[in-house]
């Protein structure tokens, strides 16, 4: 077996597992070995049953085993269990559909039982499995259909076992005793199959470090390649002025502030790297308005991307009220027709500010004079694309853009990049945004345009959640409002059983409510979602059920109730996020957030949403409680590029990254090269073109 080649050169594994394995991403046995497990489940020591929390994995060591027992309930059930017991407590194990583990219970009196802790009815085990043996720390992987748990144990064990030791050491001794990181091989063996939990936190340590190591080289790539390149100096006296009367209000003093910053950057003649953070609602459009306004009063064409079609076509709105006929949507749905008239203005500059998804950077627009680019709600896209956009520059050859792959090499020849402007509305505490965003200025919009109510927020314990749902009912009956109810999956998966998922509440609501009841998830067709989207806003939906989608969705004023369930699946950061979709309109705003898991933890963590509207106080305590993997997950930023590693990742280790990767790039010496070739492999889109000397 070698280390590059498909994964069926496993024994077990044929092409219809390896398809099943390709779902996760996985092809060859190194991508088995770089996968890493989303959880641990530590039995590598035995508890006391008495000691074991619900909800806790764990394994006991029992001295009495009774025999099994099956019946059938009511709903054609079996439930199928075996009364164990120690010293401190006795207790059933249970299995719910599998009378075939009847078999499997031993005969002895005793041994080692693992499984979860269950204490709503008694000590039971939920799905437990016995053995002679403690089998230490097993790793919990992502999964796929039709996968489970062991199939990817042991193909992973399979490929550690014989390609560990011709994994590449990435990092040099030098970093590795300075930082005081293992060894390659130690820690994908640890990752897996950990002798302990130290053990463990030091292979991740190390793997965090790589990938924290490798995006900060990417990201200081991309900041020498920066300054070397040149920007357009605009003309900006008055245009502040002029721009005022366009607005059917007047600034708040943070806006006003954010537009003076941007009016000094875009003056400049290096090009502006700005990144606007605000609150959802704190008005961060009128700001992008503002820089695509000053850019047409100096003779260039602007660009302004958004994650979504719907929003898209809001922003268009606003842009008519501004640039009148000379402003185009692009979205991905429109006729090659349309397509062509609004390319061929673009081109011709007729067309002097666009909006559009990112249909936009994959498509073939070319400018005809691009001085500005502004990307929206930035957490939706990845460096990749930022970088791309970044780069459409200055251009009077006609070919020049006619590839995906424009980018750098283009800086350079044409000699002038476009200021780019990013907003984000997922606020990112100062420390961490010095080093995700460490070659952007940054802009804070603090303060919300007056009139805007909080959203009051509650913590629902589980006793409620029937009568909550009741009084929604009633709210929607009598007062003619909306609600959304957020889940944090599609559908149930037996897995992580304590989450809902947006089809079984869906189910629920519809045979125990008597409103109009929507379901909307990111595996609908484009056409199905706006369809949801468009009857919800025209009030022909009363609740909708969906997923994540509606994070970066649509202004429905009369949408004045939030419904968060499995909540603590969630980040804080996102969770505000989330309840920024209400809060829109006139009336009061609630947003009611639900946990299976009720312990202090998680209560404590969810109160602080109940405490405070502030987005950059909860992304403090967001940090603090749950590391940077929050922000740096695809969810918050689509930096997919990250390993689920990046979970482990701390502030520290980022930091410690961040000061190693100055220090290669500065001094590229024979040892380092290879890293930074290694960085640029992995972001090719990003840095191909750029030079380092
Ligand atoms: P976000 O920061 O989430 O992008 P928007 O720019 O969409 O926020 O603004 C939210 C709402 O607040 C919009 O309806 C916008 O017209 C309004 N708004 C923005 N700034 C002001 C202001 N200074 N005074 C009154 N309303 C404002
Ligand atoms: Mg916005």
């Amino acid at each position: 077996m070698q280390i590059n080649e498909a994964l069926t050169s496993i024994r077990g594994i044929g092409p219809g597992r390896a398809e099943m394995f390709a779902a996760l991403g996985l092809f060859s046995i190194r991508d088995l070995m770089y996968f890493s497990p989303r959880d641990y489940l530590d039995y590598s020591v035995s508890r006391q049953i008495s000691d074991v929390q619900h909800g806790e994995y764990a394994a006991v060591c029992v001295k009495f085993i009774g025999p099994a027992k099956s019946f059938r309930t009511k709903n054609k059930m079996t439930v199928t269990t075996v009364s164990v017991a120690d010293d401190s407590e006795n207790m059933q194990a249970i299995w719910f559909n599998r009378p075939y583990v009847a078999q499997l219970v031993p005969k002895e009196t005793g041994g080692y039982v693992l499984g979860r802790m269950d204490r709503q009815h008694g000590a039971r085990f939920i799905n437990a499995v016995f053995v002679d043996k403690l089998p230490g720390i097993l790793p919990v992987y992502p999964l796929a259909k039709r996968l489970n748990q062991n199939i990817i144990r042991n193909a992973v064990k399979a490929a550690v076992d014989s390609c560990v030791k011709s994994i590449s050491e990435t990092l040099d001794s030098d970093i590795r005793n300075r930082f005081k990181l293992a060894p390659i091989e130690f820690a994908i063996r640890n990752l897996h199959f950990p002798t302990d939990m130290n053990a463990l936190s030091v292979a991740r340590r190390r793997l965090s470090f790589e990938d924290a190591l490798i995006f900060t080289i990417v990201l200081e790539i991309m900041r020498s390649g920066r300054s070397a390149a040149n920007g357009i100096a605009f003309k900006t006296e008055n245009t502040i002025d002029e721009f005022l009367p366009k607005l059917p209000f007047y600034p708040t003093e943070a806006q006003l502030k954010v537009m003076g910053e941007i009016s000094e950057d875009m003056a400049h003649s290096t090009p502006m790297n700005r990144l606007i953070q605000g609150d959802v609602g704190s008005g961060k459009t009128v700001l992008a308005l503002y820089a695509m306004f000053v850019a047409m009063k100096n003779g260039y064409q602007s660009v302004l991307m958004a994650p979504t079609e719907i929003l898209a076509e809001q922003h268009y709105k606003q842009l008519k009220n501004i640039f009148g006929e000379k402003c185009a949507l692009i979205v991905g749905s429109m006729s090659k027709k349309q397509g062509d008239t609004i390319l061929a203005g673009i081109w011709s500059g007729d067309i002097i500010a666009i909006t559009g998804t990112h249909a936009l950077i994959e498509g073939k627009v070319k400018f005809k004079r691009l001085g500005l680019v502004i990307t929206d709600e930035q957490h939706r896209f990845g460096v990749r694309q930022r970088a791309l956009l970044g780069h459409k520059g200055e251009t009077q050859d006609e070919d020049r853009y006619e590839a995906t792959n424009f980018a750098a090499q283009d800086v350079v020849m044409a000699n002038v990049a476009p200021d780019t402007l990013i907003m984000s509305a997922t606020p990112i505490p100062r420390t961490l945004s010095l080093i995700l965003y460490g070659d952007l200025d940054i802009s804070i919009v603090d303060g919300m345009p007056p009139g805007r109510k909080p959203v009051v927020t509650h913590y629902v314990p589980k006793s409620k959640r029937v009568s909550m749902y009741r009084y929604i009912e009633s709210c929607i009956k009598e007062q003619g409002i909306q609600a959304y109810v957020v889940c944090p999956m599609i559908e149930d998966n037996d897995e992580i059983s304590d989450t809902l998922s947006a089809e079984s509440v869906y189910n629920e609501l519809k045979s125990n409510l008597s409103v109009r009841l929507g379901l909307m998830h990111g595996r609908l067709k484009n056409a199905q979602k706006d369809e949801i989207m468009t009857a919800f806003r025209a009030q022909e939906i009363d609740l909708l059920v969906s997923t994540t989608v509606i994070e970066v969705g649509v202004d429905v004023p009369n949408a004045c109730i939030m419904v968060i369930e499995s909540a603590d699946r969630f980040g804080l950061a996102q969770l505000h996020q989330l309840r920024g979709r209400v809060g829109r309109g006139e009336k009061e705003s609630h947003c009611f957030l639900l946990s299976s898991s009720q312990t202090q933890t998680v209560k404590e963590r969810l109160k602080t949403l109940v405490s405070t509207n502030d987005g950059f106080k909860i992304a403090e305590k967001d940090l603090e409680t749950r590391g940077p993997g929050e922000f740096l997950g695809t969810r918050q930023h689509g930096i997919s590029e990250f390993g689920s590693a990046s979970l482990a990742m701390d502030i520290e280790t980022l930091t410690e990254a961040r000061d190693a990767a100055i220090e290669i790039i500065k001094n590229p010496t024979e040892k380092n090269v290879n890293l930074i070739r290694l960085a640029k492999e992995k972001y090719h889109n990003v840095v191909s073109n750029i030079v380092i000397n």
